[in-house]
C-alpha cells in the first residue's frame, strides 16, 4: 500500500465521530493520511457501556452469509462487506493491538480482560499521534473538490470526509447532504405493555415461544416495571422496529403441553397452583390464574371440558399487547443513511470522497456482538477505500 502512494502532501481526512467505527477507520489510515477526528464527547466513550462493560466485540459466526442474517436491516449490503472483513479479521485485528479474546458458549466474543475500558485503551493507543478536535460538527459542505466542516466557531477544509456519528446524537448536519436518511426507530429495547405487570417485575419466563404474524422466536422474557424485556423481546423489537403500535403477540408459556396435560391427569388431588408452579415461576402462576379467574386452590381433577380447554389454550397462546417501546432503553436504532446511495466501498454514490461507516448506515443487528462487527468491518473498509482512492 505504502509504495503506491505518490502524493507529497498527505491527504487531509476528517472523521466525524470517534466511536468504534470512526476509530477503526482512523487506525486503518493514520499512517498515510493527515487525520482529524471531530468528537463532541470523549473518543470511544460509547464502547465503555458495551456488553455491560465487558464489550461483546464480535460473534463466533465465521460464514459471512450466515453472519449477515443477524441484521434485520442491511443483510444483502453486508454480504460484500463481510466477504472482505469478517469475524476472523476482527479477531486478528484485536490480537494485533494486544486484545486477546475468548468465545462464550452462546457464541458471544469478549476480550479476555472482560473490560471494555481495556479495549478502548488499546484502540486509543493506536491513535496517539492523531488529532482530536473536541467540537460538534454543525455543517458539512462540498465546494469544488474540498469539504468544509463547520463547527460552532470554526470552519475546516478537508480532501475526504468520513461520517461515523452513530445514531444516538441526532443527525442534523446530514440534511445538508443530498442523501436520503431513513427515519430512526428504536431497536433492541424493552417494550411497554397494555397490561400492568409491575407486580411481576424481575420475574423471568424461560424458553417461551413468541409468535407474531410470520415471526416465531424462542427465548427468555423478563418482566419490568412497565412491560417486558429480555433476549426474546430485544429480538422482537429489532425485527419489528418499524411496526406500528399497538400490536399483540401470542406466547406459548410451556414447552411441552402434552407433558403438562399428563401432569394434570395424574395430579387430580393437587391444587392447580402447585402443578403450574412446576412449569412456571410462582408469582407468574398467581397472576396467570387471577387473570383467568381460576381459583388457585382448585384441584387438578376439576379441570375437564371447557375449563381444561381454556387453561391449555391460555398456556399455549397467552396474549400480550405492546403499546410502545420503553423510553430511553434502546441499544441501537434502525434507520440511517439509505444504503442504495452508498457503494460497496462505503463511499457515497452522490458525493465523491464522502464515506459513511458504522451505525449511521441503515444497518442494525441483533444482540450478540453484531453491531460492533458492523463498525469494525465498515470502519476498516472505509479506510482501505480511502487509501485506494488516493493512490
Ligand atoms: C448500552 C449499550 C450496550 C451495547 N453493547 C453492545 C455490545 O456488547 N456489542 C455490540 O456489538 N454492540 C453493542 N452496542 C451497540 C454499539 O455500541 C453501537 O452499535 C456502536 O457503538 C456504534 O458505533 P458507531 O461508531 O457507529 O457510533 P457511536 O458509537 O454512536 O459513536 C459516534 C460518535 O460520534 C460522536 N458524534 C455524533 N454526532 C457528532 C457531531 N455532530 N459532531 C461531533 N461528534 C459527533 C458521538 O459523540 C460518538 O462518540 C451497545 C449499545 C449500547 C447503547
Amino acid at each position: 500500500m505504502e509504495q503506491g502512494l505518490t502524493c507529497k502532501r498527505k491527504p487531509k481526512v476528517a472523521i466525524i465521530g470517534a466511536g468504534p467505527s470512526g476509530c477503526m477507520c482512523g487506525i486503518t489510515i493514520k499512517d498515510f493520511c493527515d487525520v482529524s477526528f471531530f468528537e463532541m464527547s470523549k473518543p470511544l466513550k460509547t464502547l465503555l457501556a458495551t456488553g455491560g462493560g465487558r464489550c461483546n466485540l464480535a460473534h463466533a459466526e465465521y460464514d459471512f452469509k450466515e453472519l449477515a442474517k443477524a441484521y434485520p436491516r442491511g443483510e444483502k449490503f453486508l454480504y460484500s462487506v463481510f466477504s472482505r472483513f469478517s469475524t476472523v479479521d476482527t479477531l486478528s485485528f484485536f490480537e494485533k493491538i494486544g486484545v486477546k479474546t475468548y468465545t462464550q458458549d452462546d457464541g458471544r466474543i469478549f476480550p479476555v480482560s472482560n473490560s471494555a475500558a481495556d479495549v478502548r485503551e488499546k484502540m486509543l493507543s493506536q491513535l496517539k499521534t492523531t488529532k482530536f478536535i473536541k467540537e460538534k460538527v454543525l455543517g458539512l459542505q462540498k465546494i469544488d473538490d474540498k469539504f468544509y466542516v463547520k463547527t460552532e466557531n470554526n470552519k475546516y477544509i478537508f480532501d475526504y470526509v468520513v461520517v461515523a456519528i452513530g445514531t444516538h446524537s441526532g443527525l442534523q448536519f446530514l440534511n445538508m447532504l443530498p442523501h436520503k436518511v431513513t427515519e430512526l426507530k428504536p431497536a433492541l429495547c424493552g417494550l411497554v405493555t397494555e397490561d400492568n405487570f409491575s407486580t411481576l417485575k424481575g420475574v423471568v419466563l424461560k424458553n417461551i415461544i413468541l409468535k407474531h404474524k410470520k415471526i416465531i422466536l424462542k427465548g427468555d422474557m423478563l418482566f419490568t416495571d412497565n412491560g417486558v424485556s429480555g433476549p426474546v423481546i430485544f429480538q422482537l423489537s429489532s425485527i419489528n422496529s418499524r411496526e406500528v403500535y399497538p400490536y399483540s403477540v401470542k406466547i406459548k408459556l410451556i414447552e411441552n403441553e402434552e407433558d403438562f396435560e399428563n401432569s394434570l391427569k395424574s395430579s387430580g388431588s393437587k391444587n392447580i397452583k402447585n402443578v403450574l408452579s412446576e412449569y412456571l415461576p410462582k408469582s407468574f402462576v398467581k397472576y396467570f390464574l387471577q387473570k383467568l379467574k381460576i381459583n388457585p386452590e382448585t384441584k387438578c381433577g376439576a379441570f375437564n371440558g371447557n375449563t381444561k380447554v381454556l387453561l391449555l389454550e391460555s398456556l399455549c397462546s397467552f396474549e400480550i399487547t405492546f403499546i410502545c417501546v420503553r423510553n430511553g432503553g434502546e441499544t441501537v436504532f434502525s434507520g440511517g443513511v439509505n444504503l442504495d446511495e452508498i457503494d460497496s466501498n462505503l463511499e457515497s454514490k452522490l458525493v465523491k470522497n464522502l464515506y459513511f461507516c458504522g451505525e449511521i448506515l441503515d444497518v442494525d443487528g441483533f444482540c450478540g456482538g453484531y453491531n460492533l462487527q458492523n463498525c469494525w468491518s465498515t470502519g476498516c473498509l472505509t479506510g482501505i477505500a480511502i487509501l485506494k482512492n488516493m493512490s
